[in-house]
């Protein structure tokens, strides 16, 4: 199993940067979040009509946007005789009135995916639990019965995330917030780099990925408010095999 970070920055890009999106490859390759700017970083490792899946955390713009442009080069793909089928994507559906904007044509087909469901995908299997955010978001397992994969999505801080990334290889979590604004992490349903530390501490993870941070905050403040609740974080970028 491998990940590529393709964008981590929230809610919106910083120049060069891009949001919420991670290729998580097994016996294929699957885009785990769609936000802005993912998608022209995904095209530097495969064309993007060789996707066998998107999976969507939720429905927020910083973690979706690209999909309406995706399904263009679906579309275009499968004119050229590229693609013979349409993409699947899986996500929580709700709110409907965003899920429901998603398709174009036939190009796209949604599969609801709702907490405490699993997923086949890949070669891989697909957990999710219902995160604390302000709409219905979900934190996903990846395993391939070997390497386990943790992703937070975007959640304000609760023991069931601390179970779910129990001794995970990898916790790619977000650290949305620094602690001049850790007032507002509760209450957007974020967490701050500090508590990101901590829960890599108390579930154990063997490595830490710290993502979906403001392009305005410095990194390296960020990583440094994290490593204050456990040392040696891992870094924000970049490709990882489990
Ligand atoms: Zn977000």
């Amino acid at each position: 199993m491998e990940l590529v970070v393709l964008g981590n920055q929230s809610p919106y890009p910083g120049p060069g940067g891009a949001c919420s999106g991670y290729l998580v490859r097994g016996e294929g390759s699957v885009l785990l979040d769609c936000g802005s700017g993912s998608l022209a970083n995904l095209a530097r490792h495969l064309p993007l009509w060789q996707l066998d899946a998107v999976v969507l955390s939720h429905l927020h713009g910083d973690h979706y946007a690209d999909l309406l442009v995706l399904r263009y080069a679906i579309q275009t793909a499968r004119a050229k005789g590229w693609r013979p089928g349409p993409l699947p994507v899986y996500g929580p559906p709700e709110p409907f009135s965003v899920w429901d904007t998603l398709p174009y044509k036939d190009n796209l087909v949604l599969h609801p995916w709702q907490p405490g469901q699993t997923l086949d995908l890949i070669g891989l299997h697909w957990q999710c639990q219902e995160a604390r955010h302000s709409i219905l978001a979900l934190s996903v397992a990846v395993t391939d019965g070997r390497k386990r994969l943790v992703y937070s999505g975007d959640t304000a801080y609760h023991p069931g995330l601390v179970e779910l990334a129990g001794g995970a290889d990898l916790l790619l979590t977000e650290a949305t917030l620094q602690e001049e604004d850790a007032a507002a992490a509760l209450a957007q349903g974020h967490l701050t780099a500090r508590q990101a530390g901590r829960l890599a501490k108390e579930s154990g993870a063997k490595r830490v990925l710290l993502t979906h941070l403001w392009a305005g905050y410095d990194p390296a403040r960020t990583l440094a408010e994290a490593e204050s609740e456990v040392a040696e974080l891992a870094v924000l970028n970049g490709r990882y095999v489990l």
